[in-house]
């Protein structure tokens, strides 16, 4: 899979993409990330990327072109299944966007900053409109390093035991069951019997009714789905 984020502020994306199971994933070339400074796209001397917004109002707006010169060299090189815009008054990300998300070839992320982007960006470009929650950032970077860490822990050979993903909360509407290592006894606070007893059969039993009766105390809505 490959990834291409566009941000003004690039820098802030580096770091999460050097450790742990995104480091690994893009070392074994299961997905290959690819970062664009808005402002090399950008034509004018200043480098420009944003400007007034038009009508009045306080903050600035990522301007239309930068994101658009990028936006058709890169389409102009592959095809890409989504145009995603990271946005709060988009469609809130669920694991099933993830897991969709996920099974595509190539994606485009665009961050906004300020007070978003030109209205036309999203009209001619963008097939997708992603908020991690209703709560406002300053940036669009850290919802895109949310979507694509949600994505790639998915791919096929992330993580050394893919099954975890699948018994992740939110797969299959359910919450995951409770977890225990070692000791199993601390300071009285034991772990439960059935998770020692070697029984594979009763231990999955066990943990399919412990995400049932969690999943009915806390998010009892993820059952009506
Ligand atoms: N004026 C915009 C509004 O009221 O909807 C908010 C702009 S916000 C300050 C700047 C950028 O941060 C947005 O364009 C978006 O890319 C990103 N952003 C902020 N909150 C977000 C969220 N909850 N989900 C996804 N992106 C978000």
């Amino acid at each position: 899979m490959r990834i291409d984020i566009l941000s003004s502020l690039p820098h802030l994306l580096n770091e999460p993409f050097t450790t742990s199971i995104l480091a690994k994933a893009i070392k074994k070339k299961i997905v290959e990330i690819h970062i664009h400074d808005l402002r090399d796209y950008a034509k004018n001397n200043k480098k420009q990327i944003d400007d007034y917004s038009y009508g009045g109002g306080g903050g600035m707006v990522l301007m239309i072109e930068p994101i658009a010169n990028c936006i058709n060299k890169l389409q102009q090189e592959r095809e890409y299944q989504s145009v995603i815009f990271m946005t709060p008054d988009g469609k809130k990300l669920t694991q099933s966007t993830c897991n969709e998300l996920s099974q595509q070839r190539n994606i485009i992320i665009l961050c906004g900053r300020y007070e978003g982007v030109d209205q036309r960006i999203r009209d001619i470009f963008v097939n997708k409109e992603i908020s991690i929650g209703d709560y406002v950032l300053t940036g669009g970077e850290l919802p895109a390093l949310v979507l694509c860490d949600s994505i790639i822990r998915l791919l096929p050979g992330s993580m050394s035991n893919s099954s975890c993903a699948l018994s992740d909360s939110f797969q299959d509407n359910l919450l995951a069951p409770p977890i225990y290592t070692r000791p199993s006894d601390f300071k009285g606070h034991k772990v439960p019997d059935i998770l020692l007893s070697g029984d594979t059969t009763k231990i999955s039993d066990w943990k399919e009714e412990q995400a049932y009766k969690k999943t009915e105390q806390k998010r009892p809505d993820l059952l009506d789905q």
